[in-house]
């Protein structure tokens, strides 16, 4: 069956009392049991049935049914946001001692977590090239807990060969975790290029109009204490579960993704290509045939290259005056809104930086990055344009 039925037709977990089509959003924090027995079941985990919503809430695992259903994958956790599923995710094979080799190019946040957060409880950060097989191969010893990356970096918009840092990683009988918040898992399948655990922001191109956090850990089945730990430590232990009312505006937006992201992708290359033409105006994007990542993301995540691109500007003078200047862009952070979206990461998401440290990680002042909507792509394109001048 096609993705874009699966995501509309995906079962309930059970018939509804009414027969609603959309699943309700329970909104309780308590289920009521019909014996001490099966009461004992539930939450000793013998039986996998809501008790406390914490841990298990119907709206929420019907929103990860759905992403079951797409990805094939062994086991979904929903958290309350990005970050949360990241945390999580990390979580189940970190400890003290142990070391995670990454990249130097990745989401603001993420970086913090593991160069600061994680750093005080003894974890240490390995950031190499991923381009560079054998600076990865180097990097990793007996403690090295996990190989982690973007799969397209933001805002370099790098691409690296997922199935060769797969390789690596199971030579060494690690994960590799990888953060697919860029591309939906409805367009390629992460499974099948190697990676063991994928995480993603599902506030981007699920919730698609920006109306709610949310974060996905997506388990392939390959490191079994990813799906014992979440399952029956963190999400007890920690308390990040998603809510009930995030998960069904998630499940609303899952079923117009596809639509939505075939849109904005043809919408962004359109906009790539017109930019390609307008002076002063330096335009990056994966879709573009001459972008050197694009044979390769062709090859990994098909045909469609996604809604996020970058133009570079003279200077961060020349940037700011572009964003003040919008008029049907907003001036926002988060990506994949049906809304079109321009931020200036340098000053913004790694604002909190060093100078050294934003130039060891390629953020530039003179970058813009632009989340293209669904508005009509000659109006987003008139809007740069007069914004640029
Ligand atoms: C937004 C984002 C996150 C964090 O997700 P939140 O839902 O904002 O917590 C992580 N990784 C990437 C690549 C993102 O774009």
């Amino acid at each position: 069956m096609d993705k874009s039925t699966i995501a509309i037709d995906t079962k309930l977990p059970r018939q509804d009392a009414y027969g609603s089509i959309a699943m309700p959003v329970y909104h309780t924090a308590a289920y009521e049991f019909e014996t001490a027995k099966d009461m004992a079941d539930a939450f000793c985990g013998r039986v996998l049935a809501p008790d406390y919503s914490r841990v298990m809430n119907p709206t929420v695992m019907h929103f990860e049914d759905q992403v079951k259903a797409l990805t094939g994958a062994d086991n979904v956790f929903a958290f309350c946001s990005g970050m949360a599923a990241i945390t999580n995710a990390f979580l189940t094979v970190i400890e003290s001692g142990k070391n995670i080799v990454t990249s130097r190019h990745l989401f603001g946040n993420t970086v913090a977590l593991i160069t600061k957060t994680f750093a005080r409880f003894g974890v240490e950060t390995r950031q190499v090239d991923l381009l560079d097989l054998d600076a990865v191969r180097k990097s990793i010893d007996k403690n090295t807990a996990c190989i982690y990356l973007e799969i397209v970096t933001n805002p370099q918009l790098e691409v690296a060969d997922i199935p060769a840092l797969a390789k690596i990683a199971h030579e060494n009988g690690i994960p590799l975790i990888a953060d697919t918040t860029v591309i939906p898992f409805t367009q390629f399948s992460a499974k099948a290029l190697g990676v063991d655990i994928e995480v993603l922001s599902s506030t981007k191109y699920i919730s698609g109009g920006a109306t709610s956090l949310g974060g996905l850990v997506i388990d392939y089945g390959t490191f079994p204490e990813v799906n014992k730990r979440i399952r029956f430590e963190l999400l007890f232990n920690i308390g990040s579960y998603m809510s009930p009312h995030a998960a069904y505006m998630q499940s609303l937006g899952l079923e117009t993704l596809e639509a939505r992201y075939k849109m904005q992708s043809d919408n962004a290359l359109e906009l790539a290509r017109k930019l390609q033409t307008v002076k002063g105006i330096r335009v990056n994007y994966i879709g573009l045939e001459d972008n050197s990542f694009h044979a390769l993301a062709q090859r990994q995540f098909g045909k469609m290259a996604g809604a996020m691109l970058t133009i570079d500007l003279a200077d961060q003078e020349a940037c700011f005056r572009f964003i003040d200047n919008l008029k049907l862009i907003r001036r926002a952070t988060n990506l994949f809104d049906n809304k079109t979206l321009a931020i200036h990461p340098y000053s913004t998401i790694f604002g909190n930086f060093t100078d050294d440290e934003k130039r060891e990680m390629d953020v530039k002042d003179t970058t813009i990055r632009i989340s293209v909507g669904l508005e009509n792509v000659d109006d987003i394109f008139e809007d740069i344009v007069q914004a640029a001048n």
